[in-house]
């Protein structure tokens, strides 16, 4: 399929977007959706425009994870057109699928649907002018990739894994799928996240839950940066929860953390 479409040519569609960074994991779970809206939030703080589309189609966490699930995008009339306006908050304009489907029934479509409707919150909302369109990706190589790498000329991934194995099979999967011949996106480097825990009661101590160090093995291995190793922290969670991300709160060691990412990848 890569073969009969190649890339888009940069600036075709969302010509006012300047880059599009496309957040990937081999395997679910391992903390992308976190490290997408921490990253966006802190290219805001960081002053930049930021756009920040959450494409799992099928499990859509974003609206949770900004607070912001009671939103409906509205429709705004511009150049002649209906277009869907993101919802705002933290600096982010913001997409989800989650705003339109209901949060507790399951999404049983094809993966033709899955594409269209993606598309439409790409082509059809009013993103405007952009520094940073963050897209959050599903886990895996899927058809909503595939639509993405056809859609729009993404300028670069960065790919999120645990240290774990079982994670970094799933990720060097991930990468591969960017450096394909007749795909050829930039890796502009792999996030450690839940790299170790350390307990409060003992801050000296760093217990390395998934294993030590295999990204920065994996991304030696594969000739890309490790931009960051990020460490299991009540706060990340419970700030994705609390539709207060991390990044929001920027005097706290890991608002910073997030900053520090971000100013990594500009
Ligand atoms: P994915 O998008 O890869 O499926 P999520 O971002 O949804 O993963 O993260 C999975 C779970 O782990 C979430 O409950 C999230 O709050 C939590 N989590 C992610 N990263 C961290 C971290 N560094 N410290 C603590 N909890 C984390």
């Amino acid at each position: 399929e890569f073969k009969s479409a190649p890339r888009p040519e940069v600036g075709k569609m969302l010509p006012l977007v300047k880059n599009v960074i496309a957040v990937s994991s081999g395997k679910g779970g391992v903390g992308k959706s976190t490290v997408s809206a921490n990253l966006a939030i802190a290219l805001a703080k960081l002053g930049y425009k930021v756009g920040l589309l959450d494409t799992d189609i099928f499990g859509p966490s974003m609206p949770k994870m900004f607070g912001v699930e009671e939103e409906r995008p509205y429709s705004v009339h511009k150049d002649g057109r209906d277009l869907i306006e993101p919802v705002e908050k933290y600096g982010v304009k913001l997409l989800s699928i989650g705003f339109f489907v209901s949060p507790t029934t399951a999404t049983l479509w094809r993966g033709g649907m899955a594409c269209s409707a993606l598309k439409q919150l790409i082509a059809d909302a009013d993103w405007g002018e952009l520094d940073y369109f963050i897209l959050d990706t599903p886990p895996g190589t899927s058809d909503i990739h595939l639509t993405l790498l056809q859609t729009l000329a993404i300028t670069g991934a960065v790919i999120v894994s645990t240290p774990q194995q079982v994670a970094l099979a799933d990720a060097r999967k991930g990468i591969d799928m960017y450096q394909n011949d007749k795909v050829n996106v930039p890796i502009l480097g792999l996030i450690e996240n839940m790299a170790y825990f350390t307990p409060a009661e003992l801050p000296e101590n760093k217990y390395y839950i998934f294993g030590k160090e295999g990204c920065k093995n994996l991304a030696k291995e594969m000739n890309v940066p490790l931009l960051a190793q990020i460490p299991i922290v009540q706060s990340i969670c419970e700030g994705g929860d609390d539709g207060a991300p991390a990044a929001t709160k920027v005097d706290s060691i890991t608002g910073q953390a997030f900053l520090s990412l971000a100013q990594s990848i500009v």
